[in-house]
C-alpha cells in the first residue's frame, strides 16, 4: 500500500487544488470593465443618477429569460431575498416554518428575521430534506417550506411540492448553493412559490454579496418589491401590474442590489454555462472512475442527475471517525475537502438551539404556540449521522486534466489506506 502523506508520504498532489470559490477563479477583465463603467457613469444606484446604466435591471432580464420565469429582483444577499420571500409571501409572527436539518445557518436565520420560527426536518441519503420526514413536523401552524439543494444536488421536488400542495402552504427554494441546478430540466428556484439564489463568495457565481429572489407571481413579485425597497414599486411600468395602489403598500426595508454589483452579476451569469459544463465534465469522470475502483465507498444520492451541477462530490464514510482520517488524509495529499457545518445539524449552534434572539423575550419564539416549539439534539437522527460522516470534493471549474488524474488516484489512494483492513 502506498504511504499516505499524512504519515509521510509523498502527496498526490504537489501543490493545493485550485481556490473553492467558483465563481470568483473565472473572475477578470469582463466584470473589471462592466463595475468600472458604472463607476465612471458616476451612477452606482440602480433607480436613479446622472447616467444610469440599469445593469441590475439587465440582469433580472437575462435571468427572467434564461430561467424561463417572468419575474426576478435582485437583492443585497440570498439572506435578504429569503427575508424579502417570507414577507412578499405574507409569513411572520405565530407562523412556522419547515427548514432542513443540513443547510446554512441563514436559512433558518432568515425565518427568524421574518418573526417566524424554524421546525426541522430530517435529510435522507441525498442529504437533502427527507420529504417522509415532513409530516413529522407538520401542524396547522406551519405556512411554508423551504427547500434547500445542498452543494449542487437537486432536494425531491415533486414530493415537496405534492407535500405542500396537500396542506396548502408555501414552497421557497434557497437555491444559493446550487445556481443552475435542475429538477426534471427545470431549473431549481422556478419550482416552489418563490426562489431565492445568492452571489456571495462561496457561491457557482458571485459578485462578493448579492442575490436574487424570482418568482411566477405577480402578486408575489410586488409585495417582494415593496418589501426590499421601503414599501416602494418604483419601476412599476416596467410590469404590467396592478394589485395595489400607494394606498396599499406594505412597510419594507433596503435590501436592494447595487449597479456595481449588477454589473459584476450580470458578467457571471454569462459565465454560468461554462462553469457549469466544466465542473460537470470533471464531475463525471470523478465519480465514474471512484465508482469503478472502489465499490466498497457509498456516494450521497442523487434524485435528479441530470439536474446535479456537479459543484461537489459527496462521500458517505462509515463512521465520523473514519469521515475524519479520510477528509485530514486527503488535505494532506493536497485535496482539500470538507465535512459541512462541523459536522453537525444547523439547528445545534447555541443561537438556534437556545432559541436566542436580539429581542425581547426572545420575540418571536415567545409566541403561544398551540404546538409549542422545542429542539433537541436527536429530534433529526439521519441528520446527526450523515453530516457528520459525508465528506464533500469540491469540483473546481477551473480543473486541468492532470488535476481530475491527480485527485482519483489521491482519493484511491487514502480511501484503502484509511479503510485498511476494515474492507
Ligand atoms: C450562503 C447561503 C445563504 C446565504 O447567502 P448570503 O448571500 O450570504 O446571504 C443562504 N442559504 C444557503 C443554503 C447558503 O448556503
Amino acid at each position: 500500500m502506498e504511504k499516505l502523506a499524512i504519515h509521510g508520504g509523498k502527496p498526490a498532489r504537489s501543490k493545493p487544488l485550485p481556490p473553492n470559490y467558483p465563481g470568483a477563479v473565472v473572475m477578470g477583465d469582463e466584470e473589471a470593465q462592466a463595475a468600472a463603467h458604472v463607476i465612471t457613469s458616476q451612477s452606482p444606484f440602480r433607480y436613479y443618477g446622472p447616467e444610469v446604466n440599469y445593469m441590475v435591471k439587465a440582469l433580472e432580464d437575462q435571468m427572467s429569460n434564461d430561467l424561463g420565469i417572468p419575474y426576478v429582483l435582485g437583492v443585497s444577499s440570498c439572506t435578504a431575498g429569503l427575508v424579502v420571500a417570507l414577507k412578499a409571501l405574507g409569513i411572520g409572527y405565530g407562523d412556522k416554518v419547515i427548514v432542513p436539518a443540513n443547510t446554512f445557518i441563514a436559512t433558518a436565520g432568515a425565518v427568524v428575521c421574518s418573526n417566524a420560527v424554524p421546525v426541522f426536518v430530517d435529510v435522507d441519503d441525498s442529504l437533502n430534506m427527507d420529504p417522509d420526514d415532513l409530516e413529522r413536523v407538520m401542524d396547522d401552524e406551519v405556512k411554508a417550506i423551504i427547500a434547500v439543494p445542498i452543494l449542487g444536488n437537486p432536494c425531491d421536488m415533486q414530493r415537496i411540492m405534492k407535500f405542500a400542495e396537500k396542506y396548502n402552504i408555501y414552497v421557497i427554494e434557497d437555491v444559493a448553493q446550487s445556481c443552475g441546478i435542475k429538477n426534471n430540466g427545470r431549473f431549481a428556484g422556478t419550482i416552489g412559490h418563490i426562489g431565492v439564489y445568492s452571489f456571495q463568495m462561496n457561491k457557482i457565481i458571485t459578485t462578493g454579496e448579492g442575490g436574487a429572489v424570482v418568482t411566477r407571481s405577480a402578486e408575489i413579485f410586488e409585495r417582494a418589491v415593496r418589501y426590499h425597497d421601503q414599501g416602494m414599486f418604483r419601476d412599476k411600468q416596467r410590469f404590467n401590474i396592478h394589485f395595489s395602489d400607494e394606498d396599499h403598500a406594505i412597510v419594507g426595508q433596503n435590501y436592494r442590489m447595487s449597479e456595481i454589483t449588477g454589473a459584476v452579476a450580470l458578467k457571471q451569469w454569462g459565465k454560468l454555462d461554462e462553469i457549469l459544463s466544466s465542473m460537470k465534465r470533471h464531475y463525471n469522470k470523478i465519480s465514474q472512475a471512484l465508482s469503478s475502483e472502489l465499490p466498497g465507498l457509498q456516494f450521497r444520492k442523487v434524485t435528479d442527475p441530470l439536474g446535479d451541477i456537479g459543484s461537489n462530490l459527496g462521500m458517505i464514510l462509515p463512521t465520523q471517525d473514519i469521515a475524519e482520517q479520510f477528509t485530514n488524509a486527503l488535505n494532506a495529499e493536497n485535496i482539500n475537502t470538507n465535512i459541512l457545518y462541523n459536522g453537525k445539524p444547523i439547528y445545534m449552534v447555541p443561537q438556534l438551539f437556545h432559541q436566542r434572539t436580539a429581542d425581547k423575550n426572545n420575540f418571536p419564539y415567545d409566541y403561544p404556540f398551540k404546538h409549542p416549539v422545542k429542539y433537541t439534539e436527536d429530534m433529526c437522527p439521519r441528520a446527526v449521522d450523515l453530516i457528520a460522516r459525508t465528506v464533500y470534493l469540491p469540483v473546481s471549474p477551473v480543473l486541468k486534466e492532470q488535476d481530475v488524474e491527480e485527485i482519483i488516484a489521491g482519493i484511491i489512494k487514502v480511501y484503502k489506506g484509511v479503510m485498511g483492513g476494515r474492507g
